[in-house]
């Protein structure tokens, strides 16, 4: 049976999704996808579009009406309308799961309950409240706004009292929350997924890297120990268990100094530091959500080459139109996101440096820097 996909966003993640969809013809006929933004990059490689606002009631209710099955690219979707057109078109991960996720307060609270390991956090709702955790859990603090933050866009690290005006004024009428400040050794992440028949499949454990609070680079699989590994999916397969949802989920995790590996956050989406397993793996991340969202056996999520993902972002000397330039090789596989304009800081792209001859991550990440110094992006000449 071919059905009509529906994704609410069609941003870069969008459009791999639909590019993976639309390699399955015998289970997907169409893609719609909903974005604000014409031309977005989804419609770009072919999905049709429904340009419009995506909390927007009317517009979620028309793509419910057109799709078989609903799924998003973004987390801050409106869950509360989703629940309600549930009935009537399948919508994965569920409205519910989307509810827990997206309000990281109830997210924390949730793997609390479930005793899945996390930094400590309180909820807040006054200056007072900071005061009293800044003396349970000391400094630094990290204020979270607790809904619709992306690349660390809604937290403010606390360093002594005397900033908590500042903190508040810059995140005034949001709800919010505070947060241990963890010290990590490093960020990691598992991207996991599970379908609609409950069976599990996770991607090896992979390194984050960021920079300015976006991700610059993944390393797959990453340098960790066979403890953090064992960790790490044991954490990511009980999260999975508990929550119900089918898809593929990213999970953010922190290691400790002492090896100890906490969530920070869960994406209830496919992930930037999942982007690799479009040539590390048999199957991408984009084709494993599909699979788990319309109830197919998952496919191998093992990593069969190693791959460094180095992201692009947008030079902060310019915004506008764009030249890429960049130095080819055989093992080096561009993804650009066919955004018209370059702003800074802004996601246009990535890279895969793949290691297909085994010569290791060292070469990998020489590799990488060497890509640095060729990788130009400028205005575009007219
Ligand atoms: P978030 O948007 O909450 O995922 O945070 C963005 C980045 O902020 C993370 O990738 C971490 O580098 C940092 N961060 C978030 N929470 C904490 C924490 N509790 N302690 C230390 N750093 C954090």
């Amino acid at each position: 049976m071919s059905r009509v996909l529906g994704i609410i966003g069609g941003g870069q993640l969008g459009m791999m999704l639909t590019e993976a969809a639309q390699n399955m013809k015998d289970d997907i006929s169409k893609i719609i996808v909903l974005d604000p933004t014409k031309n977005c990059p989804a419609s770009i490689v072919g999905a049709e579009q429904i340009i419009a606002d995506f909390k927007d009631e009317n517009a979620i209710k028309k793509l419910s009406e057109l799709s078989d099955i609903i799924t998003y690219e973004i987390e801050s979707g409106n869950s509360d309308v989703l629940k309600k057109l549930e009935k009537n078109t399948e919508i994965n991960p569920s409205p519910d799961t989307l509810k827990i996720i997206q309000d990281k307060l109830v997210q924390k609270q949730f793997l609390q309950e479930n005793n899945i390991p996390i930094a400590e956090f309180a909820e807040i709702n006054s200056k007072e409240e900071i005061e009293h955790m800044i003396d349970e859990l000391g400094l630094p603090l990290l204020l979270k706004t607790r809904r619709d933050a992306y690349d660390g866009r809604g937290n403010y690290k606390i360093n002594s009292k005397s900033e908590i005006d500042d903190a508040l004024d810059l995140f005034s009428g949001k709800l919010l929350m505070v947060e241990k400040f963890v010290k990590f050794e490093k960020e990691i992440s598992v991207i996991a997924a599970r379908n609609t028949k409950g069976e599990i499949a996770t991607y090896p454990v992979v390194e984050n890297i960021h920079e300015n609070n976006i991700l610059k680079m993944t390393i797959a699989p990453g340098r960790v120990s066979e403890n953090v590994k064992k960790q790490a999916e044991q954490i990511a397969e009980k999260t999975m268990e508990v929550l119900h949802g089918a898809g593929v989920f990213g999970i953010e995790m922190f290691v400790t100094r002492d090896d100890e590996v906490l969530i920070n956050e869960i994406a209830p989406r496919v992930h930037n530091s999942g982007h690799h397993t479009l040539q590390s793996s048999n199957t991408s991340q984009f084709e494993q959500h599909l699979r788990a969202i319309l109830g197919m056996n998952l496919g191998d999520s093992t990593i069969k080459h190693p791959t460094i993902m180095y992201n692009i972002l947008g030079p902060r000397t310019f915004q506008g139109e764009y030249e890429l330039l960049y130095k080819k090789s055989e093992n080096i596989y561009l993804k650009t996101y066919r955004k018209l304009e370059s702003k800074p800081q802004r996601k246009i792209g990535h890279v895969n440096i793949v290691d297909k001859e085994n010569l290791g991550m060292n070469e990998l990440l020489s590799q990488v820097e060497d890509l640095k110094k060729n990788l130009l992006i400028e205005p575009k000449k007219t």
